[in-house]
């Protein structure tokens, strides 16, 4: 937020630290959501240290692809973009765990100027693209139909080149009679290969999950997507620590008003 001159800069400032302060208790319990879901060894969520300069992505949406299109939301009020140039994409892409630190290491070094940011814009456009498929989807189930509408990710998909690798099994599985697995990888000979592991995560969202639980946060204007794994089917919000909360007490000062100007 820049400073404006004259009379309104104190106030300005005002506003800027109180946006900051609201800012640092959303990322703090962000920050806890993740740490919860990693703490039951269910998620492979990584967090990116306070001191990068980049905000930590919501993982929240259960869902890799949905991750994905969450990395422009509304969490509070104001917009945030998180893949504005090729090296916010490679933050992302490390901290969802889509990419290895090495590789961003090598891309970064073997990307010609201008190159990353480029492949930015086309994430970006891929993001927007799969966001109204799945606007246009969630809520219901997958009808065959849908694959029409696949072309644009099938052809990202065609130009993989995974490869695969015999390389002994891990430790748990020690006492195995099999000692070998495959591990599937993939070449990274350019900036544009970056957009693979997400149409893979958008691949996997379609193949493999219910598009009945699909859903999106309740809380206006938040708007960020998951998958609903509760047993209930019961989620409504992206997080009960931010919109949860802020919804429940929107409906407690509702009814508060209600009693007050004596309607029941
Ligand atoms: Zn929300």
């Amino acid at each position: 937020m820049r400073h404006r001159v004259g009379g309104s800069h104190r106030a300005h400032r005002a506003l800027e630290r109180s946006e900051t302060s609201k800012w640092a208790v959303y990322r703090l319990s962000m920050a806890r959501v993740d740490w919860g879901m990693a703490a039951d060894g269910k998620r492979n969520t990584r967090f990116e240290l306070a001191t990068d300069r980049r905000r930590s992505p919501f993982l929240i949406a259960d869902a890799r692809a949905l991750d994905f299109l969450n990395s422009v939301a509304t969490p509070v009020d104001t917009p945030l973009e998180w893949i504005e140039s090729g090296q916010d994409l490679l933050s992302w892409l490390v901290a969802a765990g889509l990419i290895s630190p090495s590789v961003r290491a090598g891309l970064q070094k073997s990307a010609v100027p201008g190159e990353l940011d480029a492949v930015a814009a086309q994430a970006r456009a891929l993001r927007e693209w799969f966001r109204s498929f799945v606007q246009e989807h969630k809520g219901n189930p997958l009808r065959q139909d849908a694959v029409k509408e696949l072309d644009p990710l099938n052809r990202v998909l065609a130009r993989d080149e995974a490869f695969g690798q015999i390389i002994p099994r891990d430790r748990r599985h020690r006492r195995a009679p099999i000692q070998f697995t495959w591990r599937f990888e993939r070449r990274w000979r350019s900036p544009d290969t970056l957009l693979l592991p997400i149409a893979s995560a958008m691949a996997d969202l379609i193949c493999e999950e219910d598009f009945t639980q699909v859903k999106a946060c309740e809380r206006s204007p938040c708007t960020l997507l998951f998958v609903d794994r509760t047993r209930g089917h019961a989620r409504r919000w992206c997080s009960m620590t931010i919109c949860g909360n802020r919804a429940k007490q929107a409906s407690h000062r509702a009814r508060a008003r209600r009693l007050k100007s004596g309607r029941h």
